[in-house]
């Protein structure tokens, strides 16, 4: 129970590494506010409450700075505050290729939900963490911040960029009110979002020879790491990037 009387709010939480997270954290002792655009964030707080834990879905689209402001008031109001953010929501569209071909509306729906979604969440966190006395703010990037793809997503390769380093200086700026500010950046992994985007066989073996444990993540060991993050066992870690990537980033020549 590592999350005992905590209240942890969490975007995405309808489908993927959120809803996972959802579940884990729950199962740990946690109060869910489960906040999504979509309608599946309803199922999640569904299969949380019959394993007898305790959620509450919030309907928001991170990029409106309205809606998140809404969705932590939801939280104070329904759970009495706020000591973990898992900021996670975000979108890979279709048509992010390079810099040439990517157009404008592209990038801005992007960089809206990825980043502005992102620093809202930050944002209203910290000022209900305030209240709180304290809190973990866990933000979730990617591989793609840290290594290049000759398969290029331009648009969400920089917006995740922007999430890690958004990341730093908030931890930096909040450290010394008891505020945590980590990233998560997640491997290639088995969900929804990844999967319907590589559709071939062909399209996947291009990824995975790039994976050292030659495999795709789960979703499920995204929630463990967030569930480190969120915890009291990472006290002293702020400003981190967590990378839980199958050993993808610390590659040059990976086994047969
Ligand atoms: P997913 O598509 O399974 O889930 C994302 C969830 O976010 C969905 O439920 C969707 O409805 C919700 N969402 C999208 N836009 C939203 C908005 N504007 N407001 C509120 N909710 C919104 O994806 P996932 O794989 O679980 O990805 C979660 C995060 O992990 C994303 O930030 C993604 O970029 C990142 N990530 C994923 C992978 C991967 O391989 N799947 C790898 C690295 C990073």
């Amino acid at each position: 129970m590592r999350l005992q009387g905590k209240v942890a709010l969490i975007t995405g939480a309808g489908s993927g590494i959120g809803r996972a997270t959802a579940l884990r954290f729950a199962t740990e002792g946690a109060q869910i506010v489960a906040v999504d655009i979509a309608g599946a964030v309803n199922d999640t707080v569904a299969e949380v409450l019959a394993a007898g834990g305790d959620a509450i879905a919030v309907h928001a689209d991170v990029s409106v700075e309205s809606d998140i402001a809404a969705a932590l008031g939801r939280a104070e109001e329904h759970y009495g505050g706020l000591d973990v953010a898992f900021n996670n929501a975000g979108i890979m569209l279709d048509d992010d290729t390079d810099a040439v071909a990517t157009g404008d509306e592209t990038i801005d729906r992007t960089f809206d939900v990825n980043v502005k979604g992102v620093l809202y969440g930050c944002k209203y966190a910290v000022e209900a963490m305030r209240r709180r006395g304290g809190g973990s703010i866990i933000n979730t990037a990617s591989f793609v911040a840290s290594v290049g793809a000759a398969t290029p997503q331009i648009a969400y390769t920089a917006s995740k960029g922007a999430v890690l380093s958004l990341t730093r200086e908030l931890a930096v700026v909040h450290a010394r009110e008891s505020i945590r500010v980590n990233a998560l950046s997640p491997g290639p992994l088995r969900t929804e979002l990844l999967m319907s985007f590589l559709d071939t066989p062909e399209k996947r073996q291009r990824r995975l020879v790039h994976v050292p444990m030659g495999r795709f993540g789960e979703a499920e060991e995204m929630a463990s790491a967030a569930l480190f993050l969120a915890s009291d066992d990472a006290s002293y870690m702020t400003g981190a990037n967590l990378q839980v990537d199958g050993g993808l980033t610390a590659a040059y020549v990976t086994p047969e």
